[in-house]
């Protein structure tokens, strides 16, 4: 049977835009190429868990527009019960403006609209939905009290949540300690632990500070350079032991090859649990984090051990950047089983 998820996020459009690079302040480009895609953090992580196999209700709120209309149809096309979205009069529909240069980096600009109409006094009207629901899966494109509240509900029916938390902003303990998964970047990290995150000392450091304020597990991700995990349960020098790691992380392209990749650091258990990012030619990195999140919360869904798990987030992930677009991007779990054979 698969696993039951409920996504409580954004849906917006995406406007793409190709350019030659990424603009300075300033500056005017002319850009090589122009498509809207459906998007939003939190459809594209309920799309990505449905290719994946999950069983996915999604709750968030539309415009009354045809941007609305076409990212409700969108998710019943991919299987998705959009019972809990809100369709609202007199609020536009949620965009986001991404610019995408040659080397698949992209910027990114998010009008929320109808997303950051979403009302706290809306949350226990989902509480069946979430009661169904194995996992809770959110992001920060709404407002912040609402991620708070759903969490609360979650946490006293016994669903587990998962928290990407992008974009990154600080949160409140209260939030951190109902959180079971939370699977920052590099930069997220930072800005959540409120601590620098430039060396893999001190990222580690930093995830252990949040497992220390009482999040179950963290998988911090490190876009080319892969992703590690720690645990609430292992390592238990907090903050302020030193953190010996082994971690064999490299420069970029010089591991994750195929052959070797999705190989763990087993050397160091106790700290952290890494993963190589899959040598790819990455075409447009957006939906990465995206679609890493709900695979891994598949592959749990599922049993797998934290290592595998691991693998296959990276695998999904890596797919997700090999091509343009969001949601587009997002792969069907039959690709990923032909990718990891
Ligand atoms: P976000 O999109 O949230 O900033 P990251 O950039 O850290 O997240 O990417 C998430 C995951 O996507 C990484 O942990 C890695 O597995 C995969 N990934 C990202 N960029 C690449 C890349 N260039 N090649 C292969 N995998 C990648």
């Amino acid at each position: 049977m698969s696993v039951k998820f409920t996504v409580m996020g954004s849906l917006n459009m995406d406007f793409v835009l190709s350019v030659p690079r990424l603009p300075q302040e300033g500056e005017t480009l002319l850009a090589q190429n122009f498509s809207t895609f459906p998007g939003g953090k939190g459809a594209n992580q309920a799309v990505a868990l449905a290719r994946l196999g999950g069983q996915v209700n999604m709750i968030g709120a539309v415009g009354d527009d045809d941007l609305g209309n076409n990212l409700l149809r969108n998710l019943e096309q991919e299987q998705i019960d959009t019972t809990g979205v809100q369709c609202l009069a007199d609020t536009p529909t949620g965009n986001a403006f991404i610019t995408v240069d040659q080397q698949g980096k992209n910027t990114i600009l998010v009008y929320p609209g109808a997303n950051g109409e979403l009302k706290t006094s809306w949350v226990p009207q989902h509480k069946e939905l979430i009661q169904n629901s194995e996992y809770l899966l959110m992001q920060l494109e709404t407002p912040l009290e609402v991620v708070e509240a759903t969490a609360e509900l979650a946490d006293s029916l016994g669903t587990k949540v998962i928290l990407n938390p992008a974009p990154g902003q600080e949160l409140s303990q209260n939030l951190l300690k109902r959180v079971h998964l939370l699977t920052p970047n590099e930069t997220e990290l930072s800005v959540i632990s409120g601590m620098t995150t430039e060396t893999r000392e001190e990222q580690i450091a930093a995830a252990r500070h949040l497992t220390d304020l009482g999040v179950d597990q963290v998988v911090v991700t490190l876009g080319s350079e892969g992703a590690f995990h720690v645990d609430k349960n292992m390592g238990q020098q907090g903050t302020h032991g030193h953190h010996n790691t082994h971690c064999n992380h490299g420069t970029r392209g010089t591991y994750g090859t195929r052959g070797t990749h999705g190989t763990q650091d087993s050397q160091n258990p106790q700290e952290a649990t890494f993963v190589d990012s899959f040598s790819v030619k990455a075409v447009d990195t957006t939906a990465a984090g995206d679609s890493f999140t709900a695979a891994l919360a598949i592959a749990l869904g599922q049993g797998q051990s934290i290592e595998n798990a691991l693998k296959y987030a990276s695998a999904v992930a890596a797919i997700t950047v090999t091509k343009e677009g969001a949601q587009s991007s997002l792969p069907y779990s039959h690709q990923v089983d032909t990718f990891l054979k």
